[in-house]
C-alpha cells in the first residue's frame, strides 16, 4: 500500500508551520508521529497535498508543572507521557492510559498532541483526558486559544481544531490532595484499540465520602462521554465498594453505543459498567481509600 503523492515541508519554528498551513489550507495536513495519519495515506482514507511535519519545531514536547496545571507539549510521545516522573506521582491514570497505547513502537513513535487531534473514539486519552478536565491549547495566526476536552471532542475524527491551528499543548489541572484518578481498558484483542473503557477522577474528604467525581468513557459514542448517572451516585457517598458498585451500573445510562462485529450495544453497556467499577475503585484506592 502507497500513499498518494504529496510534498513535504520541516517546519523548523510554530510560526513557519503556521505560515504553511495557512498557505495551503484544507490541502495540507499535519504530520506528528504519523501513526494515525501514514496508515491513513496508505490506504487513501487521506490524500493530503502537503504533509507539514512538526518534529523539527522546538517547544512542543516535554511535560512540566505551570502553576496548577500539569503542560504538556502536543509532541510529547506516549512512552514519554507513560514514564515521566512528575506524571506518574502526580497524575498515575494519565500515564496508566499512555502505557496501554498499542505496542512499543506505537508509543515510542506516537504523540499526545497527534491523539487528540485525531480523535479517533477507540482511542485512549480523549477519555482519561475529560476524565481529568484537561483543556487544549491551539495556536493559530490570530493568536491562542484554550478549549476544554468536552468541547473540543465533537464527533468521531473530528473536533474543535480549525483547518489553520496547531495544538501546541495540553493542560490538566493538578488534583488536590485526596484526589485519585485511575484508567481502565477492554482493548479489541486484535487491533489492541478500546472495545469500552473508561477513565476516573475521584476526590475524596478526609472521612472516606466522595466530594466530587469525574467519569469518562469510551468506545460508546463518537466522542469520550461523561458517565453523568454514574457521578450523581458517588457525590457525597462513602467510597464503598457497594456504593461504586451500584454506580458504576449505572456508567451507560442514557448512552446508544456504537456497535461494531466484535461488540454489540447491550456487550458494551455491560462491559462499561464493569470497566468504570475498576477505574473508580483504583481511583479511590489511590485517594487514600481501603477497599
Ligand atoms: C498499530 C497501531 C496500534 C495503535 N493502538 C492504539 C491504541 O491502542 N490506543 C490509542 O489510543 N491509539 C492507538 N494507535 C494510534 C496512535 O496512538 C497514534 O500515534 C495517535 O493516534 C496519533 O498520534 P501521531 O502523533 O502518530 O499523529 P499523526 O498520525 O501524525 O497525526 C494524526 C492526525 O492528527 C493531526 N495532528 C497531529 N499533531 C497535531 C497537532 N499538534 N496539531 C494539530 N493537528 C495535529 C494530523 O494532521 C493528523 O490528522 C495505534 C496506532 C497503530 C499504528
Amino acid at each position: 500500500m502507497f500513499p498518494a503523492s504529496f510534498g513535504y515541508f520541516a517546519a523548523r519554528s510554530l510560526e513557519e508551520a503556521l505560515e504553511l498551513l495557512t498557505e495551503y489550507g484544507e490541502d495540507a495536513k499535519l504530520l506528528a508521529g504519523g501513526h494515525s495519519l501514514i496508515p491513513a495515506m496508505k490506504l487513501r482514507l487521506a490524500t493530503p497535498r502537503y504533509l507539514i511535519d512538526l518534529g523539527r519545531v522546538p517547544g512542543l514536547s516535554g511535560v512540566r508543572i505551570d502553576g496548577e496545571a500539569l503542560a504538556i507539549g502536543a509532541l510529547t510521545a506516549h512512552a514519554d507521557v507513560a514514564s515521566s516522573a512528575i506524571i506518574r506521582q502526580r497524575l498515575p491514570g494519565l500515564a496508566d492510559a499512555a502505557s496501554v497505547i498499542g505496542d512499543v513502537q506505537v508509543r515510542n513513535r506516537g504523540t499526545i498532541g497527534g491523539s487528540v487531534a485525531h480523535a479517533d473514539p477507540a482511542a485512549d486519552l480523549p477519555v482519561i483526558l475529560t476524565a481529568l478536565g484537561a483543556s487544549f491549547v491551539l495556536a493559530s495566526p490570530s493568536g491562542k486559544r484554550t478549549v476544554a476536552a468536552e468541547d473540543f471532542f465533537i464527533d468521531f475524527y473530528t473536533t474543535a481544531l480549525a483547518p489553520n491551528e496547531v495544538l501546541t499543548g495540553i493542560r490538566v489541572p493538578l488534583p488536590p490532595s485526596g484526589a485519585g484518578a485511575a484508567y481502565a481498558k477492554l482493548p479489541h484483542p486484535a487491533s489492541g484499540y478500546v472495545v469500552v473503557s473508561a477513565g476516573a477522577l475521584i476526590i475524596r474528604q478526609p472521612s472516606g465520602q466522595c466530594a466530587s467525581a469525574r467519569v469518562a468513557l469510551g468506545g460508546m459514542a463518537g466522542r469520550p462521554l461523561r458517565a453523568g448517572a454514574t457521578e450523581t451516585a458517588l457525590q457525597g457517598k462513602a467510597l464503598t465498594p457497594q456504593v461504586i458498585a451500584a454506580a458504576a451500573a449505572k456508567a451507560a445510562e442514557g448512552s446508544d453505543p456504537i456497535e461494531d462485529a466484535y461488540a454489540s450495544a447491550e456487550y458494551k453497556r455491560q462491559v462499561a459498567a464493569v470497566y468504570a467499577r475498576r477505574a473508580i475503585e483504583s481511583a479511590a484506592k489511590r485517594a487514600g481509600q481501603k477497599i
